[in-house]
């Protein structure tokens, strides 16, 4: 079992380093092997809401072990760097997106968990006036849910 899943772990990161690699460049950010660890696990696949905990035990399904910090700092550095962006979880609990494009999210109050709603699906009848001084940056939507 132990070797099913290095093996399937292999997979996932001998495929996707390559890429990996040259998205985190292109981006400016030095590819250490760290670096592009997370990055395989971030950029593969559909699009993801992690915590650093999450990701912490998405690694640990991998047989990879980093510290709470060094993924912390990992995912502050992906978006200085612009590839994720930092979205409101649930109290002061900080998600990361790697969906990059304009949209709002439903969040699940009993699990934390994000959705995406695309940013058509949602109209917005107005803004109110901004503070003098200020210009708008963005418009993130979050709809509380739960079951
Ligand atoms: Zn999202």
């Amino acid at each position: 079992m132990a070797m099913l899943r290095a093996m399937i772990s292999d997979n996932l990161f001998a495929k996707n380093t390559v890429p990996i690699v040259r998205k985190l460049r292109s981006h400016d950010v030095r590819p250490t092997r760290q670096r592009v660890q997370i990055g395989c696990l971030l950029f593969h696949g559909a699009d993801k809401h992690v915590s650093p905990d999450q990701l912490v035990t998405m690694l640990q399904a991998h047989d990879i072990y980093m510290s709470l910090g060094t993924v912390y700092n990992t995912l502050r550095q992906f978006a200085e760097a612009g590839l994720i962006t930092e979205v409101a979880g649930m109290g002061d609990r900080l998600v990361y997106d790697t969906n990059l494009s304009s949209h709002h999210h439903f969040l699940d109050v009993d699990t934390g968990e994000l959705i995406d709603i695309d940013a058509d699906n949602l109209q917005l009848n107005g803004l109110p006036h901004l503070p003098g001084g200020f210009s708008l940056d963005g418009v993130d939507i979050t709809i509380r849910i739960k079951r």
